[in-house]
């Protein structure tokens, strides 16, 4: 078992860390202020720098590397700011992995490499006003009618609704109940029938838009069939990447809360003295570096797993529920050992507490991956509807 980052490791994490600090830190409360997408120029400006689509092969566009270097290039800009970090997540452990994985190869041809070079954005299009911890009751319906599916139905809560580009959508291809049904459709923004409802104002993640989707009759090409029926359940494996890279969301945000405790503690001073002085502060700070620490090692190992193929659910689902719940707890003690100030927008702490919640219910809440877990642990399948 190796515990250290080779020489290449060590090289892309020193170059996404200086990147973030000299290009995206300076930017970050000017985006936090206008809650605007950012720019496309950072999405060009990370596929530059070969940030995008880090495990994606080659050939389509990708750079061919490990996801482990994905989720290390993921902590180190989250650690600034998760809203640079979201196209490295979209095109190394979203999305566009499952396209890669499942999608023909005209469709790969077509839809990766654009996104690999910061040109489009392909968003996940899952979650539904009725369907939401019980996603497999998702009604959202796929008729094929000649070389064409008509879909009709809506999605809540889709991050990069409205702007992104490529919507991987989960649709109900038949009649069949539950996930046997299910199937995933790719739908282009502009689409004769596919409109958009009004943008969600979310307490955190500012930058990142979130909408409704909306299917009228919505005429999507046969070739758009990237999952289909029967295998959603095969998806699974995909699913766990992303969770890995939504816990390693949490995890920069937490590493970032860390780091800024530990330079306000030894700048504020009362009665007297550096507030690191106080034990009720060295305690905070070492209770956040042991959750952190904790969080990282589980992502590691599962992330490395993963991508290598073994049948490591479990693992993925404990370092995504454990770093959803550490965000949480990090960024709350962070905020507390900033005192008034942590509590003012002036200070990051804020930010990092509300952008910190919303992961652990994004991907899948954190009660539904304790249920997940014991279900592991237990060996039996407890069905919420019984
Ligand atoms: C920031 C953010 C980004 C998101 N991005 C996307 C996206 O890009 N695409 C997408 O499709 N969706 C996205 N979502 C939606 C997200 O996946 C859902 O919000 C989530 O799955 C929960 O569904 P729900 O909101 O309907 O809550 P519900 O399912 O209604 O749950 C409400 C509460 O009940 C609990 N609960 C439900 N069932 C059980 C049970 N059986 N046992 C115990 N407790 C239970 C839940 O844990 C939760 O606490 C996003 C959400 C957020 C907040």
């Amino acid at each position: 078992m190796e515990f250290q980052l080779n020489e290449e490791q060590k090289m892309l994490k020193k170059m996404v860390h200086d990147l973030a600090e000299k290009e995206f830190r300076p930017k970050v409360a000017e985006w936090e202020a206008s809650g605007e997408p950012i720019a496309h120029e950072y999405f060009k400006k990370l596929a530059d720098l070969g940030l995008l689509g880090l495990p994606i092969a080659v050939e389509y566009g990708g750079q061919g590397r490990t996801a482990f270097e994905a989720i290390l290039a993921i902590e180190e800009l989250a650690r600034v700011s998760g809203l640079c970090a979201g196209p490295v997540f979209e095109t190394s452990v979203g999305p566009v992995r499952v396209i890669e994985q499942f999608g023909t190869e005209a469709q790969k041809q077509k839809y990766i490499p654009p996104a690999c070079r910061g040109e489009s954005w392909i968003a996940v299009a899952m979650t539904e006003p009725e369907a939401g911890s019980a996603l497999t009751d998702l009604s959202t319906r796929a008729v094929l009618d000649g070389d064409h599916y008509i879909v009709n139905g809506m999605k809540r809560f889709v991050s990069g609704g409205g702007q992104a580009d490529v919507y991987m959508t989960y649709v109900r291809l038949s009649e069949q109940k539950g996930a046997k049904g299910i199937g995933g459709l790719i739908i282009e923004k502009g689409t004769p029938g596919f409109s958009f409802g009004k943008q969600e104002q979310f307490m955190g993640m500012r930058g990142t838009p979130s909408c409704d989707l909306i299917f009228e009759e919505c005429r999507v090409s046969k070739e758009n069939l990237v999952v289909k029926e029967g295998d959603f359940r095969k998806l699974m494996t995909a699913f766990d990447l992303e969770r890995c890279g939504n816990a390693t969301m949490c995890l920069g945000i937490a590493q970032g809360a860390l780091e800024e405790a530990m330079a306000y503690s030894q700048q504020r001073k009362q009665w007297g003295k550096e507030i690191c002085e106080f034990q009720a502060i060295q305690f905070m700070l070492a209770d956040m570096a042991l959750k952190v620490e904790a969080a990282r090692l589980l992502i590691y190992r599962a992330t490395v797993n993963v991508a290598a193929g073994l049948p490591v659910p479990l693992e993925a689902n404990l370092a995504k529920c454990f770093a959803n719940q550490m965000v949480r707890e990090v960024t709350g003690l962070a905020l507390q050992i900033h005192g008034g100030y942590g509590y003012s927008k002036d200070y990051p702490l804020e930010r990092l507490f509300r952008d910190g919640w919303g992961w652990g219910v994004a991907g899948g809440t954190i009660e539904m991956q304790k249920i997940t877990i014991a279900s592991f642990l237990l060996q039996r399948r407890f069905d919420q509807r019984r």
